[in-house]
């Protein structure tokens, strides 16, 4: 990133695509488009364009790979990657860094960057026939179970369960899904079919025809291999209505619902049954349990309400002490992902961070670990209370088992079960300036604090952090991935997020 950018090179790409999809930093739509998930990501980027052809997207992503401008590959923002222009980097966007240090920034030579946004890649095709479907990278996923409940009623593709979060971006870092307990993950090799690539110099692949080693590389492997513009499911016949369910349970009842879910990892290895288990935070109601963080269970089950409430599933759930129902009903995939539909209004507001450890085992007392995990950080800043998460994906072995071995996708990720879901953040307002370490230090004792000697040491590649290992986290699958990088990307443009060839994850992306 040495040399100056000379302002002809924004005039420049400005000049490749027609004014309606290029956006200023005034243009209601910029924020849009730039704006990241976490607060101390936004580095405001000088501009956001925003191709709605296939045309437009080559000439762009040639010049912008060949120019002296910094890029970033965005479409929803949820893994907050930015781009910056420093000079308008404020201490409220980077608590992390004083004043001194900013003023240090801004005099140093800076580059405009540029947000390259894959928003206007809308297509949509459901082949009945093959059983695929074939969507633009634009996409959220809440667009998709719209679109497939329209399109395709009875079948389902493996997509994410937040419908805030973008397609490429989950199928690049592998992603989860209410349907991964019976399919696998959204990367693996039977749900991903296909990637239309604009590689690094414009040319137009379809990766599992023209490159078998590109589309490897995709299913997993972090993105930053070129842009992709539309990817292929596979998808399956499904029911069309499911269980989903909500309650809460007094933090009094947590060691009851340790052992309860201890016990059900134990037992269930039903595909079409999952859960996730979390912390109902002291800002998040019950203020009759003294601050203390209650539980909320959401309950998922595809063979319907009569099996969710029977032994077979959920029925010691329902009978803890205390639970109360919230929503607990028959629905559609759409609505079942609704439920966090909540979280959305949390992009751009607040100061954000993520970890995910894998683990192999829930046993009796990890809740109660998990909890006190949680409530030592909000100790170490109180101000995170109101914005922290500690949630126990609980998995089905399928989830991370159903792809042939650990080598077939680029992300290597047999083995293992559930996931730790861990979040701190808060408010930016009075937020310390060291809150980033705080936040850091406790991701990183959280797996020895949690699952103690039988820790994994293996992290969810959609989470990861500058201390995270990436050659621990691609295994055996890193140097081929590096190697695949100096084909794909031989001047290492593509770096936000996960940076192979620089060894590192970038600042902000990935959370
Ligand atoms: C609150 C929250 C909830 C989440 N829930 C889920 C979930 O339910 N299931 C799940 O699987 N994951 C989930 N994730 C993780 C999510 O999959 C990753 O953060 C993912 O990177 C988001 O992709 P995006 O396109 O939405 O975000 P963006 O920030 O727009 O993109 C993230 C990165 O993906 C790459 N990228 C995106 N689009 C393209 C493209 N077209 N071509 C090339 N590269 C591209 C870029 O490198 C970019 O930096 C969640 C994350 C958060 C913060």
């Amino acid at each position: 990133m040495g040399s100056i950018a000379m302002p002809s090179s924004v005039d420049k790409l400005r000049s490749l695509l027609p004014a309606s999809e290029v956006f200023e930093q005034h243009q209601p739509e910029y924020k849009k488009q730039s704006e990241p998930w976490s607060v101390h990501a936004n580095q405001h980027p000088k501009v956001v364009v925003q191709p709605t052809t296939l045309e437009g997207m080559q000439k762009v992503v040639k010049y912008l790979y060949n120019s002296d401008l910094d890029f970033a590959v965005r479409n929803t923002g949820t893994g907050s990657v930015s781009a910056k222009d420093v000079r308008n980097l404020t201490a409220q966007h980077v608590p992390d860094r004083d004043a001194s240090q900013l003023d240090a920034e801004r005099t140093r030579s800076y580059p405009k960057e540029v947000i390259l946004s894959t928003h206007g890649f809308k297509s949509f095709n459901f082949d009945r026939a093959t059983q695929t479907v074939t969507l633009g990278s634009g996409f959220d996923w809440g667009e998709i179970d719209k679109l497939m409940e329209e399109h395709a009623p009875g079948y389902a593709v493996v997509g994410a369960r937040c419908p805030w979060v973008g397609v490429a971006g989950s199928a690049l870092v592998g992603g989860l899904s209410w349907l991964s307990h019976e399919f696998g993950m959204i990367s693996d090799p039977q749900n991903f079919l296909d990637a239309q690539v604009v590689l690094h110099n414009g040319k137009v692949v379809w990766a599992a025809q023209d490159d078998p080693d590109l589309m490897w590389a995709c299913r997993g492997g972090g993105g930053n291999y070129g842009v992709l513009t539309a990817l292929k499911f596979q998808a399956y016949p499904y029911p069309e209505k499911v269980f989903g369910g909500v309650l809460t349970v007094p933090y009094s009842s947590l060691q009851q619902c340790s052992k309860g879910v201890s016990a059900m990892a134990a037992r269930t290895s039903d595909p079409k049954v999952a859960m996730h288990v979390i912390n109902q935070g002291p800002s998040m109601g019950m203020p009759e349990q003294g601050g203390k963080p209650g539980i909320a269970f959401m309950l998922y089950d595809a063979r319907g309400e009569e099996h969710a409430r029977s032994e077979d599933g959920f029925a010691w759930v329902f009978e803890l002490p205390g639970a109360q129902e919230i929503s607990c009903a028959t629905c559609t995939l759409q609505q079942m992902h609704a439920v966090a539909e909540t979280f959305r209004d949390w992009q751009g507001n607040n100061l954000f961070w993520l970890c995910a450890p894998l683990v192999s085992d829930l046993d009796e007392e990890f809740m109660l670990r998990a909890w006190k995990w949680y409530e030592d950080s909000v100790k170490e800043y109180a101000g995170l209370g109101s914005g922290s998460i500690v949630l126990i994906e609980y998995m089905q072995l399928n989830a991370f088992n159903s792809s042939p071995s650990r080598t077939s996708t680029a992300w290597p990720h047999s083995g293992r079960r559930h996931v730790m879901q861990l979040a701190l953040g808060c408010s930016p307002e009075g937020a310390p300036s060291n809150l980033k370490e705080i936040v850091m230090k406790r991701f990183q004792v959280a797996e020895d604090e949690l699952a103690g000697s039988k820790k994994t040491g293996e992290y969810h590649a959609g989470f990861l952090h500058e201390w995270n290992d990436l050659k621990q986290v691609y295994g055996e699958n890193y140097e081929r991935l590096r190697e695949l990088k100096k084909r794909f990307d031989p001047r290492n443009r593509f770096n936000k997020g996960v940076d192979l060839l620089g060894g590192k994850i970038s600042e902000g992306a990935t959370l």
